[in-house]
């Protein structure tokens, strides 16, 4: 059964009732004690009384004696006065005793009895004459003398003997009454001084107790308070990381996750700069892709992967000190007197580590939001992935496989996009139809291998020619189409002779073996001048490329004979 514990009030309570109770006790047997006290007084004073009645009684029968021997006037008068004297003193006794009906009683008794003795000596000195001694007339007898003092001395024997008993009584009681005081003391007092002890014990075992509740309390009540801190934040970072997974999942290509990141980061963690790299295809270097409100100058735009711990580790990696402690050598020493304090975060997707992010803020310490960033950044990853297999599967649906070079039905696409963009601006548009001359021989005699090695290097060569606006297609085979938006004439001849007289230069073959060579036939369409449809354009190319293998090849033509450019 639960046992409750004494409440230090109760414990009180019990002492207090204790020591009450042993006051009253004492003072109960103090009172006692003062009436046994004048109890005893009392007889004592009463057995004087009977020790001087006795004397004064001895003292009259001597004078009334001595006047009976001696006939002198001065014991008869000795006699009365101390006769006086003794009935007054009896009389006292008499009341002396009033309270006790016993001793009273026997008081009046032996105030009879002196009383009777006193007059056999009165009578005795009456029946005296001078010279005449012995027994005279009327003299009592010396029987009734004896009897006389036999009987005062028996009722002062029995007042001495009833009084002596209470003596004895009341010593007793007071003697024990004194003892049961002094035991009650003896144990009442320690056992109270025990309780108030014990009392005062559990008070302060209380007030522990209740220090400690009030602490938990305040503790239970700042926890909650951090929980529910703790909560609202999670909920915003729920909120953020919900908008951001579906921005990221939004973007059309990485450029724009990246802007998505670095605008994200700035926002939700605001006092952090950072920098996002991605590990090129070559897997050898990474490449920062975005960077913001930078706290340390990045030490490489294209660090190698294994500069980055977390990239390193497979695992966010902190830095609570970047200038003492070990910090990732993509990151630069911080340039100012400030403490700077950082974390990597690994961006993998599938197995394999694409790039790391990595964010830096004032200070030491461990970065204030980290699990939100991490956080982030597995959504970074799992975008990236996605991108990079978006841009795979695109990259093999628009492009040819041998030469790099975009295929013929993104040529279509392409080619109908960029006349329009040209119209609306109202800018020419070129395209150039280019075919190697005499292939199927080169392939007879080189092999068919040896083939699509000229055909790549070709195609190398018209990529690097290229602008970022040009588009280079494999049309199909050994033959080429290039379309350059916003060109003249003027430069399209310019940069088809280029490129024509660079085939030409080309040395193709395996190291050590002979330098084949090949040349090129390019012919050319323009916008406006053959067409504004697509179609069109390349049949101009085309029909322009045909005479270009007719008047020898090895050579540019414009469609309609417009301008020809001539080597044979
Ligand atoms: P011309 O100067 O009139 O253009 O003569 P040509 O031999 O180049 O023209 P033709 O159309 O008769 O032959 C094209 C050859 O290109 C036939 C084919 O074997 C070769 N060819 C087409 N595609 C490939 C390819 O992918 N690899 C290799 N090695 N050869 C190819
Ligand atoms: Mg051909
Ligand atoms: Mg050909």
């Amino acid at each position: 059964m639960f046992k409750r514990p004494l409440s230090p009030l109760r414990v009180f309570l019990a002492a207090t009732v204790i020591l009450v109770a042993l006051g009253l006790y004492v003072v109960a047997n103090a009172i006692q004690f003062a009436s046994d006290y004048r109890s005893v007084t009392h007889t004592y004073n009463v057995l004087r009384h009977l020790d001087r009645i006795e004397s004064l009684k001895h003292q009259a029968v001597a004078e009334s004696r001595g006047y009976l021997l001696a006939g002198r006037a001065e014991n008869r008068d000795n006699f009365w006065r101390i006769g006086g004297e003794l009935q007054r003193e009896s009389d006292l006794l008499t009341e002396k005793v009033e309270d006790n009906t016993g001793q009273h009683r026997r008081a009046i008794d032996l105030r009879r009895s002196l009383d009777d003795r006193l007059r056999l000596s009165v009578l005795a000195m009456q029946s005296w004459r001078p010279g005449a001694p012995g027994l005279a007339k009327g003299m009592p007898t010396l029987t009734a003398i004896r009897a006389g003092d036999r009987d005062v001395a028996a009722r002062l024997r029995q007042l001495r003997n009833a009084e002596g008993a209470l003596l004895s009584m009341r010593s007793r009681r007071a003697e024990r009454s004194a003892w049961l005081t002094l035991f009650a003391a003896g144990i009442g007092i320690p056992l109270s001084l025990l309780l108030i002890g014990h009392a005062q014990r559990l008070l302060a075992r209380e007030n522990r107790e209740r220090k400690t509740a009030e602490a938990a309390a305040s503790m239970s009540n700042s926890e909650l308070n951090a929980t529910i801190e703790q909560l609202a934040r999670l909920s915003d970072s729920m909120a953020a990381l919900s908008q951001y997974s579906s921005m990221l999942q939004g973007a059309s290509d990485a450029q724009e996750l990246y802007e998505i990141t670095a605008t994200t980061f700035r926002q939700l963690l605001p006092g952090l700069g950072g920098m996002l790299y991605v590990i090129r295809a070559s897997r050898d270097h990474a490449e920062l892709v975005a960077q913001w409100g930078l706290a340390v100058a990045p030490n490489d735009p294209v660090p190698a992967p294994q500069s980055c711990w977390s990239v390193r580790r497979h695992a966010p990696y902190a830095m609570e000190d970047l200038r003492h402690g070990l910090r990732c050598s993509h990151i630069g020493r911080p340039a100012g007197a400030e403490d700077v304090h950082g974390l990597c975060v690994p961006l993998s997707a599938h197995g394999e580590v694409v790039g790391w992010l990595s964010v830096q803020g004032e200070g030491r310490g461990r970065v204030a939001g980290e699990s939100l960033a991490v956080r982030l950044c597995e959504q970074l990853s799992l975008a990236l992935a996605n991108v990079r297999l978006r841009e795979s599967l695109r990259h093999q649906a628009i492009r040819d496989p041998l030469t790099g070079l975009f295929n013929r039905r993104y040529l279509e696409e392409s080619l109908t996009r960029e006349i329009a963009r040209c119209q609306r601006r109202q800018q020419p548009l070129a395209v150039m139809m280019l075919d190697v001359d005499h292939f199927k021989a080169f392939n007879d005699r080189h092999g068919h291998a040896m083939g699509d090695v000229a055909l790549a290097a070709f195609a190398r060569m018209l990529k690097d020619k290229c602008r970022a606006e040009d588009i280079a297609c494999r049309y199909g085979g050994e033959e080429f189409t290039l379309i350059l938006p916003e060109t003249d004439l003027a430069t399209v001849l310019e940069r088809a002779e280029d490129i024509r007289s660079s085939a030409s230069l080309l040395r193709i073959g395996a190291p050590g073996g002979a330098a084949l060579r090949i040349t090129v036939s390019i012919g050319i369409a323009l916008m406006p001048q053959h067409g504004d449809v697509g179609l069109e354009l390349m049949r101009a190319g085309d029909r322009a490329l045909y005479r270009a293998k007719h008047e020898g090849r090895d050579r540019v033509v414009v469609a309609d004979d417009v301008v020809t450019s001539d080597r044979g």
